[in-house]
């Protein structure tokens, strides 16, 4: 048997068309979606990442603007530049992209950008607004799997479902939004004592952990539902995920390749939650 393949670059397609439309309708309306990245350092695969950031946001009728600084840059002064983007009133969702450089504390970073515009999800009040039930942004990467899941259709309630990884911008916030849709979730680490005995009673498994062949075939129940988040590079260089895809896609019904799984998807989300920021917005400047 094997794997129907679940096509991140397909359906971040169709969601794409989605956003340019309502993108579109803001513009009629004198609102622009506006999306601020900043980069500090000079991380190579960050720079990467922050260009096809922008590059999306240019192809689907969002403005954007970037700020690139070097690695000595201090918090202060980053601080002060995202006061500066929670004042802007065109810029409607704000990314600093991470890891922070080490003598800038990326936690208070991240509290500091207004939770309005927190398009990435990682403000405390958006966490808290995920854990409570009451998602505002969910956190793309996790919010992009769900995306997957139900394109697929894949059945979630009373699902068991394993997540591996309990990071606050992967691992935690995809189990809070499996748990949202009914699944029952088992949350997995590097302390976990039997991580495939979990995995093999799983019918859906998400695998973010960063460690390439982590998933084996052995290790996933026939018919299971594969996500890999992972992304990680093998010998020759070449992007793989978590999971050994090959011999697992015998095994699974449904599987994400890497490339072209969840990486388009998670920037896919980015441009649907910069545009809820933009509405959310928009509809508050008509409320007053
Ligand atoms: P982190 O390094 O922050 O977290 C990794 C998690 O995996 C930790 O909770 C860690 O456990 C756990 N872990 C590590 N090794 C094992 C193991 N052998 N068995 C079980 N659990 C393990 O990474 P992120 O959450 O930021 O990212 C995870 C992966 O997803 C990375 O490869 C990253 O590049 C990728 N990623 C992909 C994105 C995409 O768009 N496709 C977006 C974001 C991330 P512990 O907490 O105990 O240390």
């Amino acid at each position: 048997m094997t794997a129907t393949l679940i096509n991140g670059n397909a359906l971040s397609k169709i969601v794409r068309a989605d956003v340019a439309a309502r993108a579109a309708t803001l513009a009629q309306q004198g609102c622009r979606p506006g999306l601020a990245v900043i980069l500090v350092g000079d991380n190579p695969a960050s720079a990467v990442y922050v260009r096809n950031k922008v590059k999306a946001c240019e192809e689907h009728g969002l403005h954007s603007s970037c700020d690139r600084y070097p690695a000595n840059f201090s918090e202060a002064e980053l601080l002060a530049r995202i006061e500066m983007l929670n004042r802007d009133p065109a810029i409607h969702g704000i990314l600093v992209q991470l890891p922070l450089p080490a003598h800038i504390n990326s936690h208070k970073v991240i509290e500091a950008i207004a939770a309005a515009k927190d398009v990435d999800g990682f403000h405390v009040a958006n966490a808290g607004a995920l854990l409570t039930g009451q998602p505002r942004f969910r956190p793309c990467t996790p919010y992009g799997v769900m995306i997957m899941l139900q394109a697929a259709k894949i059945p979630l309630s009373g699902a068991e479902a394993v997540v591996i990884g309990r990071s606050n911008i992967v691992g935690k916030p995809m189990a809070l939004l499996l748990l949202e849709a009914g699944a029952t979730v088992t949350l997995c680490h590097s302390k976990t004592r039997d991580l495939a005995a979990h995995t093999r009673t799983a019918d859906i498994v998400i695998a973010a952990a960063g460690q390439r062949n982590l998933l084996t075939a052995d290790m996933v129940k026939p018919g299971a539902t594969v996500i890999d988040v992972g992304m990680n590079r093998d010998e020759a260089g070449k992007l793989c995920g978590d999971v050994d895809f090959e011999q697992v896609k015998e095994v699974a019904g449904h599987i994400t390749p890497v490339p072209g799984g969840v990486g388009p998807m998670t920037i896919t989300m980015l441009l649907v939650n910069t545009v809820e920021a933009a509405e959310q917005a928009l509809a508050a400047v008509e409320r007053a």
